[in-house]
């Protein structure tokens, strides 16, 4: 049987994309080969690639005057693609802080150029929340704001799109496709592939037309947005396997009924989980209700000695990949687009029964 799997990353994908892969795996559609083994530059392979950006401008509401990147490195080779990108003349700009991920983002970029930190984070009640954008200071000469979504491990999220003069860009790589998204308020969004896309090994950029031309002469060719997007995301080989299997994610959640659709489950599933922590005396989650997270939910035992424990029966009843990240220890529960609402059920019962035989 396949367990449920609330692994932070690479994560669940769903049986039904994984059960395709596997049927067209040893000779896709007819051709007498894999998918793996065909040139990135055939026909066949490029409607493959064509299709999927099709696909994903389709399920995400893409405006015309933006490239979509089909790029390798992760999300943290981003973090210096940006401002390599985007800094522009001003050589500046502003990012928000709101826990590690966005901090990665801040150290690599103060590399490349003047940048203007906001501590975005503050306290309610013991409670950690995100201070509305209204009462950043942001910068007059900004070339853009950079955020991070939703913070996959700390499991803080935004609760809506920042609002900023300065075009906004957007570490999504843990909330895309999660919850419906109006584009056009963003100058760039990314994400790695391995949370809610696909397999690792493929980062999409997200990239309004009017910000592809500020590069800084230095840039590495490969990390050149224009280039990329003149080339079709194949200046060099890209990552066919995944940019392949990334499609078939998006025709499943083409045929879930789209992002809303998703959503609605995601908001049942994070709902549940939540409601049962709040109620017990047992476990505990750190973030105030506006900014919890609905992809990842941190929480803590009342008895930490429990931990080892905890996992080891989670396990038991194949509910895996339950600790949280080494930086900060605890549990946490990922629950992307592929874990169904009965696999959150079953964490939940799990989570009771724990509970009232060692609480
Ligand atoms: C996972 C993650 C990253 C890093 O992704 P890589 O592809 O491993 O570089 C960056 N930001 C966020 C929000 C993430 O969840």
């Amino acid at each position: 049987m396949r367990a449920y799997n609330f692994c932070a990353g690479p994560a669940a994908l769903p049986t039904a994309v994984l059960e395709k892969a596997q049927s067209e795996l040893l000779n896709w559609q007819g051709k007498g080969v894999s998918i793996m083994e065909m040139s990135h530059r055939s026909k066949d392979y490029i409607a493959v690639a064509e299709q999927a950006e099709a696909d994903l401008r389709n399920l995400l509401n893409i405006p015309n005057n933006y490239k979509v990147l089909f790029l390798q490195g992760g999300a943290s080779l981003q973090f210096s693609a940006i401002p390599l990108n985007l800094l522009g003349k001003n050589n500046q700009a502003d990012y928000v802080h709101t826990g590690i991920w966005s901090d990665k983002a801040i150290k690599e970029a103060k590399r490349y150029g003047n940048i203007h930190t906001i501590d975005a984070t503050y306290d309610v009640e013991g409670k950690m929340a995100i201070r509305p954008s209204q009462d950043w200071q942001l910068s007059e000469n900004a070339s853009y704001v950079h955020y991070c979504d939703n913070e996959t491990i700390g499991g803080i999220q935004f609760g809506e799109i920042p609002t900023t003069t300065a075009p906004l860009v957007a570490d999504l790589s843990s909330s895309i496709l999660s919850t419906p998204l109006d584009i056009s308020k963003f100058g760039l969004i990314y994400a790695g592939a391995q949370k809610n896309i696909g397999p690792a090994g493929l980062t999409i950029v997200i990239v309004r037309d009017d910000l592809l031309d500020q590069t800084k002469p230095e840039i590495p060719s490969l990390l050149k947005y224009s280039a990329q997007a003149d080339n079709a995301s194949m200046l060099n080989t890209p990552a066919t396997y995944s940019w392949y299997l990334a499609g078939l994610v998006f025709e499943w959640l083409k045929e879930q009924g789209g992002v809303e659709a998703i959503h609605k489950i995601n908001l049942e599933k994070s709902n549940l989980l939540y409601g049962y922590i709040d109620q017990s005396d047992f476990y505990a989650n750190p973030i105030a209700q506006p900014n919890r997270s609905i992809m990842n939910v941190p929480f803590t035992l009342a008895d930490s000695s429990l931990e080892k424990l905890f996992l080891q029966e989670a396990e038991a009843a194949h509910l895996l990949n339950l600790a949280g990240h080494r930086s900060v220890g605890g549990m946490r529960a990922s629950i992307y687009n592929a874990v169904p609402l009965e696999g959150v059920q079953a964490l939940v019962d799990f989570m009771d029964q724990f509970a009232n035989k060692h609480g």
